[in-house]
């Protein structure tokens, strides 16, 4: 097969793939309860067509062929990335495979009614067959790991192992934990710097003018309403997030306005010459979430970018706020049962808490029936408070239900790596000057340049490689968390 050929292949999968891109989206966003059932057999049909495509014999047969020829460097990673999921379906025996699907599905219902209803035992079950399913799976497609949790976590974060990550979360925990201790020692607890609320369609438009001022080109993309805010995008000139607005809770919708767009601004910057191939997204999901980490935390919670811009935000809500007292609360840092709500420092204390039950069940070291005990255990040593239930405990995340493990700890690597971008940012760049100037595009080119551009030509290292000659280095955003909370509550 000549690499034309691969392409023209390889654009009609894509292709595919944007039709269910484009459902799943207004399955979220507009499809009215009675058209979901309607929509979803438009979905299966379309899903079963992609999989036909994207499985063809002669596709791997080609991709076989092409893998052992002298490529371009883009090239190269199309065929290796194509090939990647090909021999890993191939491995799964086609009818366990459909079998598992179909536990899914229905798992995900479960899940949400035994949320719903707090109670375990409904999803417990389900949970099994899934973590059987997930270990059968990694067995069946385990090359050269040296575990079966290593075969997941390769899923999500190409290159990294439960051996790298136990040495992350060892130094998060050694670091952390008592540095949370101390915060809740302090007796320092800021409030929140306003009351009332503020109608959902003001908020909407002020945050619209918020993501164009960090940079995300509303020409080229859509912000509309969900229950929870997520990004998903067609190609890089069709990006689309999701907003929630709580009435009574403003920064809800500005954080997630950030967090979202440094996703949204990531697809944005993908190169055009890599549109419709295997490497037109994200390099992985912890490069993706450094991405939106990085504008949320790093440059959303400064007082240098909120500075030129605060009287805006006071005059758009009708409000008379304080700056300082707004930093202080925006960056409180405070031990809480929900992930999702969690502030930047006991955010990955969250995430630690799910990888380390993760592992254990993929080691045999605890059933699934004892994952609430564990659960409540583990946010007792790390954060310090009980869990009252089950609901707000271990029900809590939609990933499980989904199959998704060995997805969480990208949510910390992505954490770590944005510190580590920014380290390597300062050396080109004034930072804390270009954002007192309001001037985001010159940090927006950076991460365009370093990152953005190749799409997932690299992998995550050899994309920190090429930006800064290191690879992933955790201790970057330890020291920002020490430094900064810190300061934060007095503590030295
Ligand atoms: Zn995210």
């Amino acid at each position: 097969m000549e690499m034309k050929e691969l392409l023209k292949i390889g654009k009609e999968i894509s292709l595919l793939g944007k039709f269910l891109t484009l459902a799943s989206w207004d399955q979220e966003t507009e499809t009215p309860e009675g058209g979901q059932e309607g929509l979803g057999e438009m979905m299966e049909y379309l899903s079963g067509l992609y999989y036909a495509k994207s499985t063809d014999p002669v596709l791997k047969e080609g991709l076989e062929q092409l893998s052992k020829e002298e490529l371009s460097v883009k090239d190269a990673a199309i065929v290796r990335n194509m090939k990647e999921g090909l021999d890993r379906m191939a491995k799964i025996p086609q009818d366990e495979y459909l079998a598992y699907q179909r536990i899914l599905t229905r798992s995900q219902s479960l899940w949400a009614k035994a949320k719903r209803e707090n109670n375990f035992d409904m999803f417990k079950d389900a949970l099994k067959e899934i973590v059987s399913y997930e270990k059968k799976f990694a067995g069946y497609t385990r090359t050269d790991e040296a575990c079966l949790y290593d075969v997941v976590l390769n899923q999500y974060e190409k290159g990294f192992t439960t051996a790298k990550l136990n040495e992350f979360f060892c130094l998060l925990k050694n670091e952390i934990v008592p540095l949370l201790k101390k915060i809740q020692e302090s007796g320092i607890d800021y409030q929140k710097p306003y009351e009332g609320t503020v109608d959902a369609d003001v908020q909407e438009k002020y945050n619209k003018k918020l993501a164009e001022y960090i940079g995300f080109d509303l020409n080229r993309g859509v912000i509309k309403r969900s229950e929870h805010p997520f990004t998903t995008g067609l190609s890089a000139d069709d990006v689309r997030f999701t907003n929630h607005y709580y009435e009574d809770k403003l920064e809800s919708a500005i954080f997630s306005t950030i967090h979202e767009g440094g996703h949204g601004m990531y697809e944005q910057g993908v190169s055009k010459e890599l549109e419709d191939t295997a490497v037109a997204g994200g390099a992985s999901m912890g490069v993706h979430e450094s991405q939106s980490r990085f504008y949320e935390n790093l440059i959303g919670r400064s007082k240098s970018f909120w500075n030129p811009i605060f009287s805006d935000l006071n005059d758009a809500y009708g409000l008379k706020m304080n700056l300082d007292d707004f930093m202080n609360y925006i960056n409180r840092a405070e031990a809480s049962l929900i992930r999702t709500e969690a502030d930047e420092l006991t955010y990955s204390l969250h995430i630690m808490i799910r990888y380390e039950l993760e592992q254990m069940l993929f080691n045999d070291e605890i059933e699934v029936e004892d994952l609430p005990c564990a659960w409540n255990q583990k946010v007792k040593d790390f954060l310090g408070i009980d869990v009252p239930n089950d609901a707000m405990g271990v029900l809590q995340d939609v990933h499980w239900s989904g199959g998704m493990f060995g997805y969480f700890p990208s949510y910390a690597i992505g954490s770590a790596i944005a510190s580590q971008i920014m380290a390597a940012m300062k050396k080109e760049l004034d930072v804390e000057d270009l954002l007192m100037k309001g001037d985001l595009k010159q940090i927006k080119d950076f991460l365009d340049y370093h990152i953005h551009q190749h799409g997932s030509i690299y992998t995550t290292n050899e994309l920190l490689n090429k930006m800064m000659n290191e690879e992933f280095n955790p201790q970057y955003y330890v020291d920002y968390l020490k430094e900064k909370y810190t300061k934060l509550y007095h503590l030295d």
